[in-house]
């Protein structure tokens, strides 16, 4: 399998080599050049599997530089019932009115994240030593990827993770989550600004090429190819647990941001897959929402973007959003290009002709939910089922209940628990979410983390003096 850029202006890649680049060369995203097809009894043949058997089957489609003997070693090793709390590592509950729960957030972070993550704590050291590399994964984070990735890669050698963190802007719970990790190749720099100066210090460093290169700078953001791959798995195993047999038709519905959980859900229906429709949530930030109603596609700037009680999908533009469009245009790579030239130059764009397909052939439909939906949302869930629900999740489920048809499951996927946003929970049923067995004592560990001023040179020295080489 060969990779290739949504914008026409890279050679065909092996996996291995996308694995490690952040952007194409040409500023576009990896995509297979070709969607592998599964047929019905093949599904099949993959009903008994436990989940890392299932990754590799699912996996080894996208992944032929990696021997399979090797790829199941390390989806064995990523999806071990003890990091995931089962057996089963992805649950599925029943709600009602056919709605039913994919449990994603059992991982050591509380939030699907760790689905992909884990795989990649697995793969990018496997790569970095057959081709004898070192690799240090430069990121900045307002919450969820971070603490992902640093548990991902804590204690593994050939690479270390410098993350950049807003200082005195995450809840106690997520500083703690990453700050009392002690691993020598983890590097909490907590900076002196919000986290869009942040971003901007990361991608002053990884636009220096000549740092970059020196100090071996990798990312593991959300535009990461193997982290999409990841989860078309989970995809499969929410279809193979909610039918009995082949051809039956399954919903999903997707808290979404960054647009690259549901890209999975795409994938994995191009794939063959019988998905009847992928529920595109957002919150008060709905800029996709409008898209799949209208066809007009037209990113907000950081000031029109709400800090809202599901901050994990706070996004202002949709960074995978360009995969989809490349599918949509015919995978045209050159429209593409003049679509996000315009994209640049003007703010928007306009594929509203494609509208009739974005459900007939795409299976998309959409919705917003706000705040006050979230807070209705969870105490409706927990009445009727004793579920408790977190703020993302349940976005999810207000926006896919008008969507449940007669006889189709409607899986929702559960981002995050809600231990994550007791905040929130708090503010919905007067009381705070349970801390999860084990985590009792997460804020009272000892911390260790660096502050620094929120520039490129002091986060460039901090590089220079700890980079792994
Ligand atoms: C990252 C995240 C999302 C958004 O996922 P995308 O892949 O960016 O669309 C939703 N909910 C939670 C809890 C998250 O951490």
């Amino acid at each position: 399998m060969k990779y290739v850029s949504t914008r026409g202006g890279m050679l065909a890649q092996g996996f291995s080599d996308i694995l490690l680049e952040g952007l194409a060369t040409d500023g576009g995203l990896a995509m297979p050049e070709r969607i592998p097809q599964v047929s019905a009894a093949q599904l099949e043949s993959w009903r008994s599997l436990p989940y890392h058997a299932l990754a590799a089957e699912v996996l080894s489609l996208f992944i032929s530089d990696i021997d399979a003997a090797q790829l199941k070693a390390l989806t064995q090793a990523a999806y071990l019932p003890e990091t995931f709390q089962s057996a089963e590592i992805v649950s599925l509950r029943p709600l009602y009115d056919g709605l039913s729960l994919l449990g994603l957030s059992e991982g050591p972070t509380l939030a699907f994240k760790d689905m992909a993550m884990q795989f990649l704590g697995q793969v990018f050291p496997h790569v970095l030593h057959t081709r004898g590399a070192t690799l240090n994964i430069l990121g900045a984070t307002s919450g969820d990827t971070g603490s992902a990735a640093e548990y991902a890669m804590r204690g593994r050698d050939s690479v270390a993770v410098f993350m950049l963190s807003p200082f005195g802007r995450m809840s106690a719970f997520q500083r703690a989550q990453m700050y009392s990790l002690q691993d020598a190749n983890i590097h909490n720099l907590a900076v002196k600004g919000v986290f869009d100066e942040a971003q901007d210090v990361v991608k002053a460093l990884a636009g220096d090429l000549a740092f970059k290169n020196k100090y071996h700078l990798g990312a593991v953001n959300s535009i990461n190819w193997a982290r999409i791959a990841a989860q078309i798995v989970y995809y499969f195993h929410g279809w193979l647990r909610a039918t009995t047999g082949p051809g039956q038709p399954v919903s999903f519905a997707v808290p979404s941001g960054n647009f690259g959980n549901i890209l999975s859900g795409h994938i994995a229906r191009s794939m063959g897959l019988p998905i009847r429709r992928l529920v595109l949530a957002t919150n008060e930030n709905n800029v996709l929402d409008e898209f799949f109603r209208t066809g007009i596609y037209r990113p907000r700037s950081a000031a029109q973007t709400f800090l809202t009680s599901s901050p994990s999908m706070d996004i202002s533009r949709a960074s995978n959003f360009e995969r989809f469009v490349f599918d949509l245009v015919g995978r045209d790579a050159e429209r593409v290009a003049r679509l996000w030239q315009q994209l640049a130059a003007q703010g928007s764009f306009d594929l509203s002709a494609y509208l009739p397909e974005f459900t007939e052939r795409y299976g998309f439909v959409s919705g917003t939910s706000t705040h006050q939906d979230r807070l209705s949302t969870i105490r409706q869930v927990i009445d009727r089922t004793g579920i408790l629900l977190d703020p993302h999740t349940a976005d999810g489920v207000k926006v896919a209940a008008p969507f449940v048809e007669e006889g189709v499951p409607m899986l929702v996927l559960e981002t995050a628990l809600p231990a994550k946003f007791s905040e929130v929970i708090e503010e919905a049923l007067g009381r705070p979410a349970p801390v999860p067995r084990g985590l009792e004592n997460l804020e009272s560990l000892p911390q260790k983390v660096t502050v620094l001023p929120c520039d490129v040179a002091s986060v460039r020295a901090y590089i220079a003096e700890h980079a792994s080489l």
